[in-house]
């Protein structure tokens, strides 16, 4: 368990500030690399959205600054540090220290990315979007196709990294599902940051469950003006992955209505889940 030392650091800080905007210029990129505290890294199944079944080594960040409901995610793990699977599929767990460097975790990637062809690496979390700072340093070294989960309501972040994101999967939340206020401006800015990028794939994901009203789904209509983003509606599954309490009434009623609007709205169920994944 050794963790890369940086070459030609002088110094470095955790990045612990939600809104922080990367300092990505100048003597003091060169000088100061930015950690961020990772929850794990393994791979598995992609489990949601257009690329669905892809295998990913997925990058969990630790914390997240929503509350939603149904949120069944640990924040970190009960030691606080990054676990990191040996090899993919293998359930065998490495400890890492955290905060997590730069070129640590670009070696912890790369030890799973090698063992077996995968798609993409999956930043989730948590909110990957919290680390700004340590992702406007990261990205670039990684060389490899990314693929961004996120809540979409940090647009700043999301313009300093976006050259270097393959795919966003942005969860716009339901306040009925989540218990969460409307994040509208943050949305706005964040697909209007994100349509800047025209290598950057994107679409919309809304956790669905019964209490959803038909004025939210015509908020969220006025939110993406694009018709042509693809929207995933997923009802919200139990935990123990085998069902949903979302009735089929509501799930057609949703989509019927989205579908005034949107192009190309599909169903899934939260797939990991019913097979058991991560
Ligand atoms: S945004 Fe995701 S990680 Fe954060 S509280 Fe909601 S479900 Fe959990």
């Amino acid at each position: 368990m050794t963790m890369t030392t940086a070459n030609a650091v002088s110094s470095f800080s955790t990045d612990t500030s939600p809104l922080a905007m990367p300092s990505v210029s100048g003597d003091l990129a060169r000088k100061t690399l930015v950690s961020a505290p990772i929850t794990e890294v393994f791979s598995s199944f992609q489990g949601e959205g257009p690329h669905i079944g892809e295998r990913q080594v997925f990058v969990r960040f630790s914390h997240c600054h929503l509350h939603c409901s149904y949120c069944d995610t640990a924040m970190s793990q009960p030691d606080g540090q990054c676990w990191v699977e040996t090899e993919p599929a293998s359930g065998v767990w490495d400890k890492h220290p955290n905060p997590q460097l730069p070129h640590s975790l670009d070696g912890l990637v790369e030890q799973l990315w090698c063992q077996t062809p995968h798609h993409s690496v999956s930043l989730t979390g948590g909110e990957p979007l919290l680390y700004g700072r340590f992702l406007s340093q990261w990205l670039p070294l990684l060389n490899k196709p990314v693929y961004l989960e996120t809540s979409g309501t940090h647009p700043a972040v999301l313009a300093s990294i976006a050259p270097w994101v393959s795919t966003i999967a942005m969860d716009i939340k339901l306040p009925s599902a989540t218990g969460e206020p409307w994040q509208s401006d943050a949305h706005r800015e964040f697909i209007a940051d994100a349509q800047e990028n025209p290598q950057c794939e994107l679409f919309i994901k809304l956790i669905l469950n019964n209490a959803v009203t038909s004025d939210e789904l015509g908020h969220v209509m006025e939110l993406v003006s694009n018709r042509n983003i693809p929207v995933f509606v997923q009802p919200v599954t139990n935990p123990n992955g085998l069902s949903t309490d979302v009735l089929a009434t509501t799930v057609f009623n949703a989509v019927q209505h989205l579908t005034r609007h949107f192009t190309s709205v599909r169903v899934i169920p939260q797939s990991h889940k019913l097979m058991g994944l991560t």
